[in-house]
């Protein structure tokens, strides 16, 4: 039996099935969802409000992504927002442009995914908007989050060390798989694995790699999984050291001249201290891409850049330092060129 279309269903009726997935009763959500407005308690000094869309063509390719992980995605982008200030996210107000004839079940697994993702960073939905489009889809979050004290992009000072969690560079590495194989894959599903494993032998061979050595899923699924359903870094066991903050969805290189912008500062960075995953360096070389490109230009990983005073103990990777005005990357011999965003332009 195919799903009804939400024309079929109506916006009313579609509206009280979020109404009802989303129903909890919580002591900072005075009127949720079902009134004019919703009605919260703020519970700390600040409030941060930030908001990012999310349209069919331009920001994501229904070939590659699921509903689920389009949903899971979108909160974890606005929470990255909420978490670069130093923030905890709390509130969402969901906006969805869909055209009459989607099947209802769409909505139902972005609404999973939404509701996954937000039960992971302990946030609640109080509200939105529904309208149908003529074409494409166009999705909108909102997120309301709460701070004792924020962190700007514009607060580092010369000497500061340059640290970024995480890896970089794994979900433009994810995307290009994911262009090779031209379909969306599950990363719920346990047998995932199994229907992959086969492609991912091909992809290894196709690209000269070692046939016995080929690309695995286990490879693949971590990277693939960092662009499709990204988490959001939690900065709260460094936010005390934090001098500057902004989160990586850009690349390395455009964030990091956005964080100098702001504080009119330059900054110098070590190739070599660049953190690398192990699943991104073997499936670029088996791609032939360059992972240093990847992990200085390559967007959408949603990890956490940020500065702090020399001499501290940061449970990140310090990748260099800010400088007065000079923007310079080291190479792995000592030689420096500028740090521009203009030379790695391979991947736009
Ligand atoms: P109005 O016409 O007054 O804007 P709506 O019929 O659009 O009211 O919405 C009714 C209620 O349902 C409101 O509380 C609104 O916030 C909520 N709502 C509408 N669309 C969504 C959505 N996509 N997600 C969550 N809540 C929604
Ligand atoms: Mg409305």
């Amino acid at each position: 039996m195919t799903s009804p279309t939400i024309s079929q269903i109506g916006e009313i009726s579609l509206i009280d099935d979020i109404r009802k997935q989303f129903s909890q009763k919580l002591r900072d959500v005075t009127v949720g969802i079902g009134d004019d407005a919703a009605v919260i308690k703020p519970r700390e000094k600040y409030l941060l409000l930030t908001t990012d869309m999310m349209v069919e063509g331009v920001h994501f390719d229904l070939r590659f992504i699921t509903a689920y992980q389009l949903g899971f995605k979108l909160i974890s982008v606005n929470v990255s927002d909420i978490y670069a200030m130093g923030g905890i996210p709390r509130h969402v107000l969901l906006t969805i442009a869909l055209h009459k004839n989607t099947p209802a079940e769409f909505v139902h697994m972005l609404m999973n995914g939404v509701k996954d993702a937000m039960t992971l960073y302990h946030a609640v939905l109080v509200g939105g908007d529904l309208s149908s489009t003529q074409d494409g889809i166009s999705l909108s979050a909102t997120l309301i989050g709460y701070a004792g004290k924020y962190i700007l992009r514009s607060g580092a000072h010369v000497g500061d060390r340059i640290y970024v969690t995480g890896s970089l560079g794994d979900s433009a590495c994810g995307l290009h798989v994911l262009k090779k194989m031209k379909r969306t894959v599950s990363l719920n599903k346990k047998n995932a694995r199994g229907s992959m494993h086969s492609f991912c032998k091909k992809l290894g061979a196709m690209h000269g790699g070692p046939a016995r050595s080929g690309l695995s899923w286990k490879i693949v699924e971590p990277l693939v999984r960092r662009h499709l359903m990204p988490e959001a870094r939690n900065p709260q066991k460094f936010i005390r050291d934090a001098t500057a903050m902004i989160d990586i969805s850009d690349g390395l290189l455009i964030d990091l001249t956005r964080l100098c912008n702001e504080g009119s500062t330059g900054a110098k960075i070590y190739e070599e201290k660049i953190p690398v995953s192990i699943e991104m360096k073997k499936a670029a070389e088996c791609l032939g891409i360059d992972p240093l490109t990847l992990a200085l230009t390559g967007g959408e990983d949603y990890e956490l850049l940020f500065t702090a005073r020399q001499g501290k103990r940061v449970s990140a990777t310090c990748i260099g330092e800010i400088t007065e005005s000079q923007r310079v990357i080291v190479n792995a011999s000592g030689k420096e060129r500028p740090l521009s965003v203009g030379g790695y332009r391979h991947f736009q």
